[in-house]
This record gives structure tokens, C-alpha cells and sequence, in this order.
């Protein structure tokens, strides 16, 4: 007897839903495609309890004839390609003809359309029934009880919330392509998102849009790109380092102007930015990345999410260059919001009134303080105004000594923050974190060019260590005394340091091992020995580098400044945290109402 028989229509479409019916989000993106496909310059997605009860998204595109209506629900049916051929050169989101067919098998769908120039619409539902419809040109894509016969995949959803993030995301995401669109988006009659069409020149029309999706001071915190290499071209806005999101959902990838999360992009853009943010920090981008449709197959994932490149390693190199290049070109610029934060920090409180700071001002200086030499400040732990450290000669800054961009050091507060005066400013910068990120640039620019300066321990100092710890040293001996740091097994227990990398300077040789050992074991076995070196370069330029409450005299402070402005990255330390940042006087002037 024959075991093998086809299908039922029903059951294959309601198969085919469970890769591109994933969530209430899934319909909405490819309903969203296909609106945008028709040439809709206006579309509307309203949602009713997180696109469980109801989904309606009307379009004003091109519509769909009374003729083509049964066809749009059927099974590989679709307006959009004609031949293989075709496959490989798509400049439409859909051509799988499988989105309305999987939705309508798996809710109770109605689908209602009119051409332009027809004299009616027509409407027709999961049963494939026909009915004349009032609209005006364009469709209507109503979706209600979405999995109401698929109980199981209703079970895997998340949270209200979760589901409607992932609307929002799908939305924007597309949005963001298509700026020349109006876009609404509401969840149950209340307005979530209103992004007007822009019109001119897209670049600068972006920018309204880029804001309202990503944060309203991204575009003033992220560098624009341009790039070109062979035939692709990367445009976008990718954020300074300084400007940085908790989770990666702020990245917006394009390929050829269709929204990707595809691996290669991403992993490129994480691989600019990682040594200038901290693990748990992820940079925020919009970038669009245009190629011939030859060198790419669209076609390998249900929801085209992914893509396929004829040369990875060429996009991925390309990517990875074309980032790491602009941040390098503005290394040197803090995030805007960085400086904004802190000219409202040094706001006066206004519950503290004039009178009431002296009052504070003379408790504290009728105090007498228990032991001599102890200042007032630290005896009783009242916080005073900063006075500023000024070692050498009490002169002024000449004209030409703050030209620099960093201006000149007229001196440190807190024996931790350097005071400089620039030409319309001044900078204040965090010592630490500044000398950290130089001696991280130079440490590494020695190691890629095998220059690493070691210096011998006159007594070699021994470490007490657990089996794994020395385990992981044996085994990463190779690298770490490429980084003049040389250590060698001293009995069952124990290694002995014979040398630490020159620049270093006097350094607690212990410590550093400690903290480079630690950070050996924390790392993942299947990290790139790319990553694993700089983490341990990392580590290494932290201990080197001038602690917080060092005093420093003016000639170091300006000769830090100094190599600050030649060093690449230097506005952001290793941990992505700003090493500087610049009050303009006009700024200054604000606080003290002159402006
Ligand atoms: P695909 O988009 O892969 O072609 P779909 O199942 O999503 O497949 O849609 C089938 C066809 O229905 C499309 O090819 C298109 O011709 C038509 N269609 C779907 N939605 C719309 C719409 N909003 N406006 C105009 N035509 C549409
Ligand atoms: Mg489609």
C-alpha cells in the first residue's frame, strides 16, 4: 500500500509559517515589505494586544487586482520574479511568494485592495472568498487571532512588552531604509511612532529620522561614513566610542537596502570597536551597505535575515576597515553628550543659596583638625572647592602654548584630573584612564613591530600559584613574552617573573601577573588570538600607567597632553570611558548666566 501522499494545501502553508510566522513581529515586517514593495509612500501598522488579537496595516501603494487576488494567497505565487536568473538579481524584499499564504493559514485574514484607476476594491479572506470592498487605492492586511490553531507557537511567546519591542524594532528597521515613507505604528489606539517622510537630499533628511529611532543625540555623537572599495559602498552613522548603548539592538545593518543581522556584519563592527569599549558596551550604527546584487545570494534564509556573500572575508575586511578608519579620523572628539552631561553636573544646585555655602565655608574652617597634618578636607569629609595645584612658576599659559588642541596644563585637581586652558576652553582631563589608553597604543604599536623593550628583574620574583593558573601561563608563555613579560616555572606551586615589558616603568610585578593570569582563565577558549591579546595588552597598559593621586608637575602634565593629541583613540580609555572632556568658555559663560 503507498505510505508517501502530498500534503494538503493548508498543512504545507501552515508548515512553511513556522519559519516566517515566527512572532507577531514576523507578520508585521513581511506585511511591511510587501506595502513597500507595492510603492506605498504612506503606510499605517496598528496593533491590538501585541498583534495576538489584531494586526491592520493599510498601504497606499499600487494594490493588487481583482483578477491576482486568489493568486496572492496561493503557495509560490508572487508579482516580483520571473525567472532564476531574476533570483540573482532582486531589487524587491519579497520573491518567495510564501508570506500571505503562511499568515492566512495560521489567522483569520482578510486581505482588501484596489488598483489605481479600478473602479472598486475587492476583499478577499483565508477561505479565498471574494467580495467587492470600499477603499481607496491601495491595501488593507487585516490579521486577527494570530495562532489561534497553533496553540503551540502561542506558547512560545513572550511577554506583552517583549512581543511589542520586537513590532517597534521591525518597524523602525524598515523605516530607517525608507525614509522618503510615512510611517505610523500604534499599539491598542495609542500612538507609539509618527516618522514623517522626509524629502530632498537623504543623507541630511536622514537625520530627523536616525534621531527619533536612535536616541535624540545620536546624530551629533555618531560619525557619518562614506566608503568605497572595489564595487561596494558603506554610508551610514556608526557612534563614537564614548556613545555607547547596553545591548547591540541598536544596530541597524543594510545590505543593498534590505535590513540583515548578518554575522559578518556584525561581527566586523563589534571587531572595530573592541578595544575601545568594554565587553558589556556595544557601539550604536545605521549602515547601509551597497553591492551588486551578484556577489550576494538573498536567498538562503526563510526571512532573508541572512545573506550570503560570494567573498566574505572581503566585505568583512572592508567593513572592519572602513569603521576602525573614521573612528581613528575623529579619535580625538568625545561624545557631545559626554561634555553636556557635565556642564549640567556643575550646575549649582538651587537649593543652595550663597549664604548657606559660606555658612558651609565657616564650619569648616573653625574646625580644627585632629592631626596636623591632615587637610581639613580629609579629617572631616566635607567636600571643598577643588583648589588647584600649580607646581613651578605661577605664569600664565602663553598665547602659543595653547594653541595645542588640548590646550596647555595650568594644573591638577585632586591630584587625579589635569586642568588645561585651550584657546576658547578648557579640558579636564582624567590622568589615569588618559595615560592608560597611551600606554596601551604604545605597548601594542611595539608588539605588532616586534620592538618590545623588556626589562630583567634584578631579583626575579616568585608567584605562589594554583595548578590551573599555572597551567594557563605554560601554555600562553609563547605569547606573553612577546609582550616582555617573561615568566618561567619555579617548582610544583610557583613561577618566577624574570621580566616585565620596559615601559612599564616601576611596577608591583605581582599584581601584574596576577591581574594577566586572572584574566587568562576568564577568557573563553574560542577567543581570537586577536582579542586575547589585547585584552592582555589591556591589562598590562592599566598597570603601567600613572595612578589616580599622583602628583605630576606641569612639564609632565603638558607632555601627556602632548602625546595624547598623537596618539590614535586617545579620547576614550581601553574601557571605552572618556578620557577627557572640554568646557568652551561660552559653555563656562552659560553656567554663570553671562549668556
Ligand atoms: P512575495 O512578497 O514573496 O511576492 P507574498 O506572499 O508576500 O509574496 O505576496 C504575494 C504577492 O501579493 C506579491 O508578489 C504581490 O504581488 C502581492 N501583494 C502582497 N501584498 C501587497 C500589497 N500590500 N500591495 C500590493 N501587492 C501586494
Ligand atoms: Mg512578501
Amino acid at each position: 500500500m503507498s505510505q508517501i501522499h502530498i500534503l494538503p494545501e493548508n498543512l504545507a502553508n501552515q508548515i512553511a509559517a513556522g519559519e516566517v510566522v515566527e512572532r507577531p513581529a514576523s507578520v508585521v515586517k513581511e506585511l511591511l515589505e510587501n506595502a513597500l514593495d507595492a510603492g506605498a509612500t504612506n503606510i499605517s501598522v496598528l496593533i491590538e494586544q501585541a498583534g495576538l488579537q489584531r494586526i491592520r496595516i493599510v498601504d497606499n501603494g499600487h494594490g493588487i487586482s481583482k483578477e491576482d487576488l486568489p493568486k496572492a494567497l496561493q503557495r509560490h505565487a508572487t508579482s516580483k520574479i520571473k525567472t532564476v536568473d531574476d533570483l540573482f538579481a532582486i531589487n524587491s524584499f519579497g520573491f518567495r511568494g510564501e508570506a500571505l499564504p503562511s499568515i492566512a493559514s495560521v489567522s483569520h485574514f482578510t486581505l482588501n485592495s484596489r488598483t489605481k484607476g479600478a473602479d472598486e476594491g475587492w476583499e478577499i479572506n483565508e477561505k479565498g472568498t471574494i467580495k467587492p470592498a470600499s477603499l481607496k487605492k491601495g491595501t488593507i492586511v487585516d490579521v486577527q487571532d494570530l495562532f489561534y490553531n497553533t496553540p503551540a507557537r502561542r506558547k512560545f511567546l513572550k511577554s506583552t512588552r517583549v512581543e511589542q519591542t520586537h513590532i517597534e524594532d521591525a518597524v523602525v528597521r524598515l523605516a530607517l531604509s525608507y525614509p522618503q515613507v510615512t510611517v505610523t505604528l500604534s499599539f491598542d489606539g495609542k500612538q507609539k511612532r509618527h516618522l514623517n517622510a522626509a524629502q530632498g537630499d537623504l543623507l541630511d533628511d536622514m537625520l530627523p529620522r536616525l534621531n527619533a529611532v536612535m536616541g535624540k543625540d545620536f546624530s551629533t555623537n555618531a560619525v557619518p561614513i562614506t566608503q568605497t572599495r572595489d564595487d561596494m559602498q558603506l554610508f551610514g552613522w556608526t557612534s563614537l566610542p564614548t556613545h555607547n548603548f547596553g545591548n547591540s539592538r541598536k544596530q541597524y545593518l543594510y545590505i543593498n537596502n534590505r535590513p540583515v543581522k548578518d554575522r559578518v556584519l556584525l561581527g566586523a563592527l563589534k571587531q572595530a570597536y573592541h578595544d575601545l569599549l568594554a565587553k558589556s558596551r556595544y557601539p550604536m550604527a545605521v549602515l547601509f551597505l551597497e553591492m551588486p546584487p551578484h556577489m550576494l545570494d538573498v536567498n538562503v534564509h526563510p526571512t532573508k535575515a541572512e545573506v550570503r556573500f560570494k567573498n566574505s572575508s572581503a566585505v568583512y575586511g572592508f567593513i572592519y576597515g572602513a569603521v576602525r578608519y573614521v573612528l581613528e579620523q575623529h579619535s580625538t572628539t568625545v561624545s557631545h553628550s559626554t561634555a553636556q552631561t557635565a556642564v549640567k553636573a556643575f550646575q549649582v544646585p538651587p537649593q543652595m543659596n550663597f549664604i548657606q555655602a559660606n555658612q558651609v565655608a565657616e564650619q569648616v574652617h573653625t574646625f580644627t583638625p585632629r592631626t596636623q597634618n591632615m587637610t581639613v578636607n580629609q579629617a572631616e569629609g566635607f567636600s571643598l572647592p577643588p583648589v588647584l595645584t600649580r607646581k613651578g612658576e605661577e605664569t600664565e599659559p602663553t598665547s602659543e602654548e595653547i594653541k595645542h588642541p588640548l590646550g596647555a596644563a595650568v594644573g591638577q585637581v585632586h591630584g587625579t584630573f589635569i586642568v588645561a586652558q585651550t584657546e576658547d576652553g578648557m579640558i579636564l582631563v582624567d590622568q589615569h584612564a588618559a595615560h592608560e589608553r597611551l600606554m596601551y597604543e604604545k605597548l601594542k604599536s611595539q608588539v605588532m613591530n616586534n620592538t618590545v623593550g623588556t626589562q630583567r628583574l634584578l631579583m626575579p620574583e616568585v608567584v605562589e600559584l594554583s595548578d590551573r593558573e599555572i597551567d594557563v601561563l605554560v601554555e600562553r608563555e609563547e605569547e606573553l613574552k612577546k609582550f616582555g613579560l617573561e615568566v618561567e616555572q619555579f617548582g610544583a606551586q610557583a613561577v618566577q617573573i624574570r621580566s616585565i615589558p620596559q615601559l612599564l616603568g616601576d611596577t608591583n610585578a605581582k599584581a601584574l601577573l596576577l591581574d594577566v593570569v586572572e584574566d587568562l582563565l576568564e577568557m573563553k577558549t574560542n577567543t581570537s588570538l586577536t582579542d586575547r591579546l589585547e585584552d592582555t595588552l589591556s591589562t598590562i597598559a592599566c598597570h603601567g600607567s600613572i595612578r589616580a593621586n599622583r602628583r605630576l608637575s606641569l612639564e609632565e602634565m603638558n607632555a601627556l597632553l602632548r602625546q595624547m593629541e598623537q596618539t590614535p583613540n586617545s579620547a576614550q580609555c581601553n574601557h571605552g570611558r572618556p578620557t577627557y572632556i572640554e568646557l568652551k568658555v561660552a559653555d563656562i559663560e552659560k553656567l554663570f548666566g553671562r549668556r
